[in-house]
């Protein structure tokens, strides 16, 4: 058996199409820039490394956010360090700088003398990529040295910065695909789009809210022309500033959407799909969506503005599809294993669980109050039996040792229960109630409450434990109530309280 020997995959040479007969690539002896809209990155969207020039570069100056005001994005661009960054303009390269939607290439540039230079972020300034090279602290001047202009150097996508870019073009592909086909067969216009970081699926802003059906028919209409393999290809001239826009209609689709304002240097670019689609954009796209299956989360989440609404409907493709579907494979199987049942059968065993936990908490709570009651009975014929005589009061302490959830709210049962049995008896009382969980720490939570038929009493009982014991709480009325931070010993603080009990 032979060995198939796959190449990577390459760009058609229809790709990148030049529609006007006076449109030149600058050559690299003219030490002109080439523009954005026919870099290399733009020509051909699999190139991973170009030899090129150093038209110019400065010491970047980190630029002045003003106070409060943070401008926000989806997508954030790698964030720059400390250390010094040079602003590089090569000839030309395949690092893409942001824009159309897509985030900046992250890359290398290695200079003449062998040395590697991390690119963090590239990004237009006017019709030109800006490099942002990282430099390390101490090598600002052999850095400026390399990069003096004219010099030769090689811009490269790593494999790490070039499956980064693989994915964003998945999606931006993607998502001219399901624009095209949301306006043509819905007439629902995109109003945004983001390219999220990954493995988050990105989403199309529409007018409104989409049903499944739609959903569903969104998505087989796009995987029909997916797997019918649409070409993509790019079509670009100068960019006459003067001359109007006329509206090209495609399968009812308009292009001619506005530039940014301060693009200039002169390049219109058009990135048509065959058939679906034509649209001005910047971005690195895929030379056939073959491979681009589409998922649309079937549902749209509504955004309210103060007077708009729309909706976003999510999508994923390439790359980020399989992530997805490992992840959510992954979390199906562990929750199934968890369960001891098969994957389909999980929705109905874990509302099963929920149902279950339901009920036994409900259990829990009858059974608290009913225990409640039972401790309130014992203690109040307990306070009976010294009453008659002269200057009686009922003194006790009660420490319980208790794990539950709301320690506080049973210890309030017992004392709602007990003031209740205790109202026509007359006998004045005081009862201070402690509660430790069965295993304690130097972090554990002791609660501790008070309640009394005296409003002063429980006061000074309440002062004693801050004071002395720093727990930390109040009350009002004939309530008080706390938290001790510790470890609670019976022998130890229990006395203590036991002795300001009795001596109140
Ligand atoms: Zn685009």
């Amino acid at each position: 058996m032979g060995t198939v020997v796959r190449s990577p995959p390459s760009t058609p040479a229809e790709y990148f199409r030049i529609v006007s007969p006076t449109l030149r690539i600058p050559s690299p002896g003219t030490g002109i820039s080439v523009p954005l809209g026919i870099l290399a990155c733009q020509r051909d969207p699999f190139l991973k490394k170009i030899e090129t020039i150093v038209i110019a570069c400065t010491v970047s100056q980190p630029p002045s956010t003003p106070a409060g005001k943070k401008t926000k994005k989806a997508v954030s661009a790698p964030t720059l360090p400390n250390e010094p960054i040079l602003e590089v303009i090569l000839h030309d390269t395949v690092i893409f700088p942001e824009g159309g939607g897509q985030p900046t290439d992250t890359g290398v540039i290695t200079t003449s003398d062998g040395k590697t230079w991390s690119v963090l972020q590239a990004k237009r300034n006017g019709g030109h990529a800006v490099h942002y090279v990282m430099v390390k602290e101490g090598d600002l001047e052999s850095a400026l040295s390399v990069f003096t202009p004219g010099s030769t150097v090689t811009a490269a996508l790593g494999q790490d910065d070039y499956d980064r870019r693989y994915d964003h073009m998945s999606m931006h592909t993607s998502q001219h695909l399901l624009s095209a086909l949301l306006e043509t067969r819905l007439n629902l216009p995109t109003l945004s789009w983001s390219l999220t970081n990954a493995p988050s699926p990105c989403y199309i802003e529409v007018p409104r809210g989409m049903t499944v059906e739609e959903i569903r028919l969104i998505q087989s209409e796009a995987n029909r022309l997916v797997f019918e393999g649409r070409q993509v290809h790019t079509e670009v001239e100068e960019l006459d500033r003067d001359k109007k826009a006329t509206p090209v209609v495609i399968g009812g689709r308009s292009v001619g959407k506005g530039l940014p304002s301060d693009y200039t240097g002169g390049v219109n670019r058009v990135v048509v799909i065959d058939g679906v689609d034509r649209n001005p954009c910047c971005g690195t796209h895929l030379p056939t969506i073959h491979n681009l299956q589409l998922f649309l989360l079937p549902h749209t989440d509504t955004m309210s503005r103060s007077n708009t609404t729309s909706a976003r409907l999510y999508f994923l493709s390439g790359p980020r599809l399989i992530n997805y579907l490992t992840s959510a494979h992954d979390l199906l199987t562990s929750t199934a294993s968890i369960l001891s049942c098969g994957a389909p059968l999980v929705p109905e065993r874990v509302s099963q669980v929920v149902d279950e936990r339901k009920k036994s908490e409900k259990r829990v709570t009858d059974l608290e109050l009913e225990l409640a009651k039972r401790i309130s009975t014992e203690l109040s014929s307990e306070a009976t039996v010294g009453s008659g005589n002269d200057g009686y009061i009922f003194r006790k302490h009660l420490h319980r040792t208790d794990d539950g959830g709301n320690v506080l709210g049973f210890l309030s049962a017992i004392s709602v229960a007990f003031s209740e049995q205790m109202a026509h008896s007359q006998i004045p009382y005081l009862l201070l109630f402690t509660s430790t969980p069965s295993a304690q720490i130097t972090g554990s939570t002791t609660v501790v409450m008070v309640v009394g038929s005296d409003d002063k009493e429980v006061k000074t009982i309440g002062e004693y434990l801050k004071s002395q014991l720093g727990v930390k709480g109040g009350g009002k009325g004939l309530k008080w109530s706390g938290k001790y931070t510790g470890v609670w010993k019976e022998k130890n603080e229990g006395e203590r309280v036991n002795h300001v009990l009795k001596n109140v």
